[in-house]
């Protein structure tokens, strides 16, 4: 089987997140096939895997991955089913074609490739993979983490294959990502009639001059690695809807991303100090969502590095920009990590696709990262 054919099976199940028959229904009945070690890791109803090959006392390569998709959307807006893996020349069209069922398959092609060799490695190989990546991401990724702790499983490194190609394959690393933190700021006014002022509190007046000031908050650059820490309000609701009510509260959601440089307390600390020009009383709730990482130091993402030149001629850019993702897990525990993968120029959108050309550059990059990891510990 090779990476397109195993993609275009993938690509049929329509495995909208948190949804993981994928795994149970076709990934792990192949990979049992193929004499892996695979264990099934649920936790909150959501599927996940552990497929291992080699010798189970040495310590592990992880190659992490995820086989839940978002939804297609309009489906009368797609040329093609979504669900219907179809080829036009070199491109293969389908929801997750390049995020990232087509890695997946590359992946999982690369780890088949390893054990049919037969080779002797100072490690052994696990396909960590995970049904909640786009969803919630709370019993996913992590959650097969927790269990490998439990298990005793010394993880040495992991390398993720979401889509991180811009223009073309290979032009572009993840060692790193920026954080994530969420403000949800409710202010709390007295509802009345406009044509009363004095006997309301009007939510919107009270909070504009603190909002303003929020949205204007600087903290860092950025540097080679990561754009500038930004802030963007997201959701802001007040009002009932009619134009003669003084609205009584007002709601307003805050995503931060930043940089490693910028720790969540230095944000969670100056826009509650602008909050404190609010003279009526409001709530903040924080909700954290990524620890910002970098691992451009680490020789895994080094090797990587090379290993993407050495196969597609290209010197890749190191890069930490772009949103979360799973190896911020890793990352979490210690563990180096790095992400490569196809071009994300179609993800999330109508008409997803990737290059069969490209996914099979992948396959080859993923198989010689493990002969290069295992060279650079022998
Ligand atoms: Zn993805």
């Amino acid at each position: 089987m090779d990476v397109a054919e195993l993609t275009a099976k993938l690509i049929a199940y329509p495995s909208v997140t948190p949804n993981g028959d994928v795994l149970t229904q076709f990934i792990t009945p192949l990979l049992n096939e193929w004499e892996f070690r695979c264990t099934r890791i649920e936790r909150g109803g959501v599927e996940n895997l552990w497929a291992e090959v080699g010798d189970p006392t040495k310590p592990v390569l992880v190659f992490n991955g995820h086989c839940d998709v978002v939804p297609p959307g309009d489906l009368s807006q797609w040329t093609t089913p979504p669900f219907e893996p179809t080829r036009v020349g070199d491109l293969l069209y389908g929801r997750g074609a390049s995020d990232m069922k087509g890695p997946l398959a590359a992946l999982i092609l690369a780890v088949r490739a390893i054990q049919l060799s037969g080779d002797e490695l100072p490690f052994s190989l696990a396909l960590a993979i995970t049904a909640d990546e786009e969803g919630p991401a709370k019993d996913g990724t992590g959650a097969i983490l927790d269990w490998s702790e439990r298990e005793g499983k010394q993880i040495l490194g992991a390398l993720v294959g979401e889509p991180t190609s811009v223009s073309h394959c290979g032009d572009t690393v993840k060692v790193g990502r920026r954080g994530s933190i969420t403000a949800r700021i409710t202010v709390h006014g007295k509802q009345g009639h406009v044509a009363y002022p004095h006997l309301g509190i009007n939510a919107v007046h009270e909070s504009i001059a603190a909002l303003s000031q929020i949205s204007e908050l600087k903290w860092d650059d950025g540097d080679d690695l990561f754009p500038a820490t930004s802030l963007q309000i997201a959701n802001l609701n007040a009002g009932t809807g009619a134009t003669n009510v003084i609205p009584g509260t007002l709601s307003c959601d805050i995503n931060v991303r930043h940089t490693p440089a910028t720790s969540p307390e230095v944000i969670k600390a100056q826009i509650e100090s602008c909050l404190r020009s609010v003279k009526v009383p409001f709530d903040v709730e924080w909700i954290d969502g990524a620890n910002a990482f970098r691992t451009d130091e680490s020789s895994l993402s080094r090797c990587l590095l090379e290993v993407v030149e050495k196969v597609t001629g290209v010197a890749p850019k190191s890069d930490g920009g772009g949103g979360t993702s799973d190896a911020r897990f890793f990352a979490a525990r210690g563990i180096p990590v790095a992400e490569f993968g196809p071009l994300n120029a179609t993800i999330h959108q109508i008409d997803e696709c990737v290059s069969i050309a490209d996914l099979m550059t992948c396959q080859k990059v993923y198989e010689e990262f493990v002969r290069a990891m295992a060279r650079s510990l022998t």
